[in-house]
């Protein structure tokens, strides 16, 4: 098949968060399938500074409500094996310091900047000429795409025999505009109703792409179920629901090459599960750099995240205290809200060496907390999938984590009766407490105190397999079903 995979991040040209992983693993490991894939992915000041030799491939104008605005089509000088990558270029809009916004918030012109992006990526596609089987859009970004697909193009003699999967990374953010903004779509205003764009008077992108794309799926199958309720849906689990055969759940895989114990550069020491020894040089590096004090048997526990209310720090600072009169030492990377920037420093700064936060967006450093660390917290509110659980499970740093999303789906809870069973993989707790948080920490820090029993446990995470070939093979059944759809479609037009 051809794919036509579209993405506002991907690595290694770009990256706020999950998104650019899988926007630089996915399509490689669906090119390895047998599928030949097209990547298309804005030009940003970044993207310009790692490729700037990418070479022009097309071009033309698209219109962005009453203006025409030139795009360029750029391809990248390297791709990997089976894929094109594809920069689309229009230095006002993606010659900028930030992907999304600066220190003042989101660029006020965001919604021109992805319509224009969707509208290019469509033109872009027919100049190049081979006939698209699947448009897969990935977040509000790339919502337009099955929205034009299905409305102003559906007739369109190029466009109109492909059909769309749209990924949900984070129901969270919808791309949501005043509704001031829909001529820049340059659709009828008839798609301005409840039951399309429209959301309590505001236009909202994301529910676009959720009722006109021919199927959706999300990062993991229990956030799939989650987002369908009022708790979990964002105010769009009454849409999600009403497209609830067509909404299906894929675990994201991880690069493993790129976060592998075995060989990985930014550590100071390799190892993996044969073998433990190099970790403890890891955990030594991560002690020093953190300035923490593990002495008398401490455990030390590592955070590497987006300081978002997502991620749960609400519930690390409300229990700080009580969790660091335990055997208990505290590593956290992140960088984002200021307010918990804040209150994250005022508690660092209360228990010296017991406590050290480091706020940057640093892959090494993330490898050395993942790698360094004897156990990974995650108590996010919400999460559709999550990396970093997966990255501590092949680093031999059990996870804790609250039990939603992707968390419940990959970190089986060490109960007596998983261990028993031989599957237990980390420390899951239910509730948005930190009472539960704390609970769960004292389970860990048993485990902990029996060397024989946690070595048990890192070596059965380090062994499981969350590489992409097998994520991959489930995009395939959706494109599959994709295509389907539009075979069908078309024959009934015809
Ligand atoms: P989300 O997409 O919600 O941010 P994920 O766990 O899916 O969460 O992915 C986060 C990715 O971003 C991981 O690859 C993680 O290592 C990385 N990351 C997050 N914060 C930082 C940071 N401060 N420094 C380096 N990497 C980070």
């Amino acid at each position: 098949m051809h794919i036509a995979y579209a993405s506002s991040e991907v690595l290694p040209y770009s990256k706020t968060g999950g998104l650019g992983d899988v926007g630089g693993s996915l399509p490689a490991a669906l090119a390895a399938l047998g599928h030949s894939i097209d990547v298309f992915t804005p030009y940003y000041r970044g993207t310009k500074k790692i490729d700037p030799k990418a070479e022009p491939a097309a071009e033309g104008f698209v219109p962005v409500g009453t203006e025409s605005v030139p795009w360029k089509l750029l391809r990248a000088s390297v791709t990997p094996a089976g894929v094109n990558t594809y920069f689309v270029a229009h230095e006002g809009y993606f010659d900028r310091e930030g992907l999304y916004g600066d220190n003042r918030g989101d660029y006020a012109d965001n919604i021109s900047r992805y319509i224009f992006f969707c509208r290019a990526i469509m033109a872009a596609a027919e100049a190049l000429g081979k006939p698209v089987d699947v448009f897969h859009g990935n977040d509000w970004q790339t919502a337009p795409l099955p929205v034009y697909l299905r409305t102003s193009f559906a007739e369109h003699p190029f466009l109109s025999s492909a059909g769309s999967l749209f990924t949900i990374h984070n129901l969270a953010y919808q791309g949501l505009f005043w509704h001031w903004d829909w001529p820049l779509l340059n659709l009828p205003w008839r798609h301005f109703n409840w039951k399309e764009l429209e959301f309590h008077g505001k236009l909202n992108l994301l529910k676009g792409a959720l009722v006109h794309a021919d199927v959706l799926s999300t990062v993991s199958p229990t956030y799939a179920r989650e987002i369908q309720t009022a708790e979990s849906g964002c105010g769009l689990d009454g849409v999600l629901g009403d497209r609830a055969d067509e909404l299906f759940g894929v675990v994201n895989g991880i690069d493993t090459a790129a976060w592998n114990p075995a060989a990985d550069p930014h550590l100071p020491a390799a190892y993996d599960a044969e073998n433990l020894a190099g970790k403890a040089a890891c955990r030594k590096a991560l002690l020093e750099r953190f300035k923490l004090d593990a002495s008398g048997g401490r455990a030390v526990f590592g955070v590497v995240g987006r300081l978002v209310e997502q991620k749960g720090f609400e519930l690390l600072v409300q229990g700080l205290e009580e969790l660091l009169r335990r055997k208990v030492c505290l590593a956290v990377l992140g960088t984002g809200d200021p307010r918990i920037q804040e209150r994250l420093t005022e508690a660092a700064k209360r228990y010296p060496g017991r406590m050290g936060v480091v706020f940057a967006f640093d892959n090494a450093l993330a490898h050395l907390v993942t790698a360094g660390s004897d156990v990974f917290v995650m108590p996010s509110k919400f999460e559709p999938c999550g990396l970093n659980q997966l990255y501590a499970l092949r680093y031999g740093t059990p996870p804790l984590v609250r039990a939603v999303g992707g968390l419940a789906d990959t970190v089986t809870d060490a109960t007596p009766e998983a261990l028993q069973a031989g599957t237990a993989t980390g420390f899951a707790f239910d509730e948005f407490h930190s009472k539960a948080l704390l609970a769960a920490a004292d389970r860990a820090l048993a485990s902990f105190g029996d060397a024989a029993g946690w070595r048990a446990l890192q070596q059965r995470g380090m062994r499981q397999d969350w590489s992409w070939t097998r994520s991959a093979r489930a995009y395939e059944d959706l494109y599959g079903r994709v295509a389907r759809k539009a075979k069908l479609r078309s024959s009934a037009a015809s």
